[in-house]
This record gives C-alpha cells, sequence and structure tokens, in this order.
C-alpha cells in the first residue's frame, strides 16, 4: 500500500527520547526473559515500529530546518535530536545486543535474514566502554580539523573567501586566476601545515590505540568492521587498485594529453592550476530555468520504465522534492527518507550548473532505491550497505544519459564527455586516497614528513599526469589535508571508486542495449538490503570489481567512446 501524504502536510511532534530509551530497555527485558521466539519476534516489530517513528519524526525535523534554517522552531529540534540521540542510542544498542545474544534469534534472522546479524555482529566489535574516552578524543580531533579548515577566510579578488568560494575561482578561464587562486588556497593550508600535521598525527594514534583496546592488529581492521565490509577484504581492495593503475590509469593520461590540445596547450607545459578546466569555452550547462530542468527530470522518469514513472508522480504529487536555491536555505544537496509515510525526500540547491542535473540522477537514483524497497517490512532490509547505496545513485547517472538531451540540447554530447571522461579521471585519484590509508594505519610510526613523501610516491603511480611545482601545498605532498574524508570517514572512499566501476558496468551494458542494461539494474535495486555487495553484483549478473579483468571491458569501451 502506498500511504499519500504531501510532506508540507506530515503532522510533526517532538519524539520524547528519555521515554523512548525507557521503552527500548523494556523491550530489552523482554527479549531477555523470553521463553519463545515468538516473544522475540514481538520484541524485535515493536522496536521497528518505534525506530520508524523517531527517524520520520527527526528526518522531518531535519528536513524543514535546512530548507529554512532561520526558522527557530525546527532549528530548536534539530538541536534537541543533536544533543540527545547519543544518550538514546546506548539504549537502543543495548536491545540490538539483547536480540544478537537471544537464543531465539533465529525466529527474528527467519524473518529478516541473516545477514542483519552478521552486520550488527561487525558492529558490536567496534565498541567497548573501555574505548568510550578515545572516542571523545578522535571525535575531538575530527572537529578540530573541522574548525580549522571552516576558519579559512583567504584574500582574493578583493574579497574574503571560504574554500568553497574559492575553489570556483580554480576553475577560471583565464589561466592567472586559475594558478592565483591555486596559490591561495596553497597559501592556506601552508601556514596551517604543523597544525594539520599534529591534527593527523594524533587521529592516527589515538585511532591505532582505540584498535589494540579492541584487541585488533591495526587500525584498518577495526575501519573495515567499522565500515560494514561484510564481503571484501584489504587484500581484494589491493587487487581492484591495482587494476585501476593497470587498465585505468593510461587512459586518464590520454584523457590530459586530449584536455591539452583542447585548451591550447602542450601536455608537457600543464600545471595542476590547468587540471580542471576542461573547455576553452566553458563546461556544459544545463537548459532552462529550473522548472524546465525539473519538468525534464519527470519525462525523463516518465519514459524511462513503468517503475521510474510510478516514482516520480509519487514524488512530485507529493512535493517530496526541494531542489531550487532560495534565501535561508542550508547549502548542499541530499536524499533522506520518511519510513512512517514510505516515502523519500530530495533537497537540493539548483544553481543553473550541470550540478543540477546530477541531483535529478544521483539523489533521484537514491531515492529510487528506496521507493522500490519501501514495502519490506524490516528497515534493515531496505538500505545496502554504503557502496552497493552509491550503486543505485550513480549507475542511474549513466541509465539517464538517453534522456540528456532533455537537459542539455544541442551540448549533450559534451555532456557526456565531461561525464565519462570525470568517472573515469575519479578512480584513480579515489584509489589512490584509499592506498595512503593503508599505508597510514599499517604503519602507524610514520612522521608527518614520512607520510608526505607517501604521498608523493602515490601520486607518481596514480596521477603521473599532474604536475604541480611550484605551488608547494601540492608539490610538497601534503595535498591529501584538504580531502576531509581522511580526517573524517578513515577508509570510506574506496566505496565510491566501488561504485563508480558498477556504474561503469551498467554504462558499458546499455550502450550495447540500454533496455538489458535497465533489467540488470533494476535486479540490484530491487534486492535492497538483504544481500552484501559481492551478491548484489552477482544478482545483477555484473562483474564484481574485485576480480581479474573486471576494468578491462569497461576501458575498452570507453576508449572507443571517448574517441568517437
Ligand atoms: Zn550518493
Amino acid at each position: 500500500m502506498i500511504i499519500k501524504m504531501k510532506f508540507k502536510d506530515m503532522p510533526y511532534e517532538r519524539v520524547d527520547l528519555v521515554k523512548m530509551g525507557e521503552e527500548f530497555d523494556k523491550l530489552t527485558e523482554k527479549v531477555r526473559n523470553a521463553k519463545d521466539g515468538e516473544t522475540v519476534v514481538e520484541a524485535f516489530r515493536e522496536q521497528e515500529k518505534l525506530s520508524t517513528h523517531i527517524q520520520t519524526m527527526s528526518s522531518i525535523a531535519y528536513v524543514r530546518n535546512s530548507i529554512d534554517t532561520r526558522d527557530k522552531f525546527y532549528e530548536a529540534e534539530q538541536e534537541f535530536y543533536d544533543s540527545e540521540f547519543p544518550a538514546f542510542q546506548e539504549h537502543s544498542q543495548n536491545l540490538m545486543l539483547a536480540f544478537y545474544e537471544s537464543p531465539f534469534r533465529k525466529a527474528v534472522s527467519d524473518l529478516t535474514g541473516e545477514l542483519m546479524f552478521r552486520n550488527l555482529e561487525m558492529d558490536l566489535k567496534t565498541f567497548s566502554p573501555a574505548i568510550i574516552d578515545l572516542l571523545g578524543r578522535e571525535n575531538k580531533l575530527v572537529s578540530d580539523y573541522q574548525k580549522l579548515v571552516a576558519s579559512a577566510r583567504i584574500d582574493f579578488d578583493g574579497k574574503q573567501l571560504n574554500i568553497s568560494q574559492l575553489a570556483a575561482y580554480k576553475q577560471d578561464p583565464d589561466r592567472d586566476v586559475r594558478h592565483g587562486a591555486y596559490l591561495a588556497e596553497s597559501g592556506f593550508y601552508m601556514s596551517n601545515a604543523e597544525k594539520l600535521d599534529e591534527i593527523f598525527d594524533n587521529l592516527v594514534k589515538v585511532r591505532t590505540e582505540i584498535a589494540h583496546k579492541l584487541g585488533f592488529r591495526n587500525f584498518t581492521e577495526l575501519a573495515y568492521l567499522r565500515r560494514t565490509r561484510n564481503c571484501y577484504d584489504p587484500e581484494m581492495v589491493a587487487n581492484f587498485r591495482r587494476q585501476v593503475v593497470k587498465d585505468i590509469v593510461p587512459i586518464v593520461v590520454e584523457l590530459k594529453k586530449k584536455q591539452a590540445e583542447r585548451i591550447g596547450m602542450k601536455p608537457e607545459d600543464m600545471r595542476i592550476y590547468d587540471d580542471n578546466f576542461n573547455f576553452a569555452e566553458g563546461n556544459p550547462k544545463p537548459l532552462g530555468t529550473p522548472d524546465d530542468i525539473m519538468a525534464a527530470g519527470k519525462k525523463m522518469y516518465e519514459e524511462m520504465s513503468p517503475e521510474t514513472a510510478e516514482f516520480i508522480n509519487f514524488m512530485y504529487s507529493n512535493e517530496l522534492l526541494d531542489l531550487v536555491a532560495k534565501d535561508g536555505k542550508a547549502v548542499g544537496g541530499y536524499c533522506t527518507e520518511f519510513p512512517e509515510y514510505k516515502a523519500p525526500f530530495i533537497f537540493s540547491n539548483f544553481n543553473g550548473t550541470s550540478g543540477d542535473v546530477d541531483v535529478l540522477t544521483h539523489e533521484a537514483g537514491h531515492a529510487f532505491a528506496y521507493y522500490t524497497a519501501r514495502d519490506f517490512e524490516f528497515s534493515e532490509n531496505i538500505s545496502p550497505t554504503m557502496e552497493s547505496c552509491e550503486c543505485h545513485s550513480m549507475s542511474m547517472e549513466f541509465l539517464a544519459w538517453k534522456w540528456l538531451n532533455l537537459f542539455y540540447g544541442d551540448d549533450t554530447d559534451r555532456a557526456k564527455y565531461v561525464h565519462l571522461g570525470s568517472a573515469l579521471i575519479f578512480l584513480p585519484y579515489g584509489c589512490m586516497v584509499d592506498h595512503f590509508q593503508h599505508i597510514v594505519y599499517d604503519n602507524p610510526d610514520l612522521t608527518p614528513a614520512e607520510r608526505h613523501a607517501e604521498w608523493k610516491k602515490l601520486e607518481a603511480i596514480y596521477r603521473p599526469y599532474l604536475n604541480p611545482d611550484d605551488v608547494d601545498f601540492y608539490a610538497l605532498g601534503r595535498g591529501w589535508q584538504r580531502q576531509l574524508h581522511i580526517y573524517h570517514y578513515p577508509f570510506y572512499y574506496i566505496d565510491y571508486c566501488l561504485a563508480q566501476t558498477v556504474s561503469l558496468e551498467f554504462w558499458s551494458m546499455s550502450q550495447k542495449d540500454w533496455n538489458d542494461a535497465w533489467k540488470h539494474y533494476y535486479k540490484f535495486v530491487e534486492q535492497g538490503g538483504k544481500q552484501t555487495f559481492t551478491e548484489l553484483c552477482r544478482t545483477a549478473g555484473i562483474k564484481v570489481p574485485f576480480e581479474d579483468g573486471a576494468l578491462k571491458d569497461i576501458a575498452d569501451g570507453a576508449v572507443r567512446y571517448l574517441e568517437k
């Protein structure tokens, strides 16, 4: 059954998290004292109902707060959840532990599948009360980094800019402006070099200490559990990276030569500040007003398949999108959901760039996946692990190619070229970020200088074309310090590379037969969270990215396409 409800009409009330904690404790008691499986299943269903309510209310508050950050009511609600949620989570974790330890656990897993408990088991290994203080230290260091980067006020172009405001200048058509912007950025990071080194050094030490306290050899082992890597290990990831180096890096080197020609330069003269400048005439832009772009999105999904047609009509008729930039809106874009209404929601700030189209393909890909799995009884079955969720969205970006002319008109070929090219260019970079972290956490005693040297070695392998010459921050092997994931979300980056690879497989399929590609994609999506990443690949009939040869076909197909 589909519950219809416009977002603006969804009622909201603050969830009493203290009372909820008590409810969860009662359920924990119930599970601990259960004499049969039926009782445990009953408790599991009650837990599901309460969790669904909490998630729906906190999601509504979050969305309304981001749509209008000036609204004091929802600002206070958001602050309430931010501050009260961690305490509540302890109750919820206790309950999950009770399910896990229950002799009647099988009664639950008969309904939900074993995977939920496998994931839970991984999760339980990442915590012990003995590390609470260390976790606090880890969080503090992460927020020190965040504050430091957010504090940037860089004098440029007669203004005081933050890092993201400066980013636009790094792609300016005027080479001197680009160069200047890179130097200004470098200046900011170099003036904080010591602090950035110190924060990261302390992070490596505290993360390693946490891992040792929990009985792991190093932080890498713990990080794989934290990220619920339930079907692959560091060796498999290393094999994937090797293939990227072998099959993708040479293509990117060629792409970069073509880029040099296009912008009227010799490849050997290209510098890091030319790297993101793709076309002398600027990047392709979508046509028309935000309303035109939204209408094109609707038409695309209506034509794509009966499933996407139903989905997009649900989204539009229930006003589950807030896409256009307005005063007071928070920055960025995301997809979330309101489980009590089985409804996804998409938020963004259209600004007239290709990013607007990406929202309607990428974020809508996430939303479509949620919509497809919305009727599964248990939330654990709806969403898979992170790399698989990104397969939903990144693959949709490529399946949308058939309709890209609705957005780009005469500029469609260029838009496709940029999209495919940037997917290929991303893979080596993403792998380098992952490789670096493996080196760092496997060798926690490296000094900051040794880490920078390692990064420089990796640059030569993964981005041999890139010449950072006089831009100190990059030339000295410190470029990784602007990659916030390395500080914030350790080992969370290969996820994008794996998903990008899967999306390129769907792209390659769709080049031969779009309908066939769609069928394979739908098989992946309709499993929701019931399978692991490698299982989903097999179910969908695509190559698992870790296996030998996984990238060869993609690489060949991409070369043929780009030459055309
Ligand atoms: Zn995404």
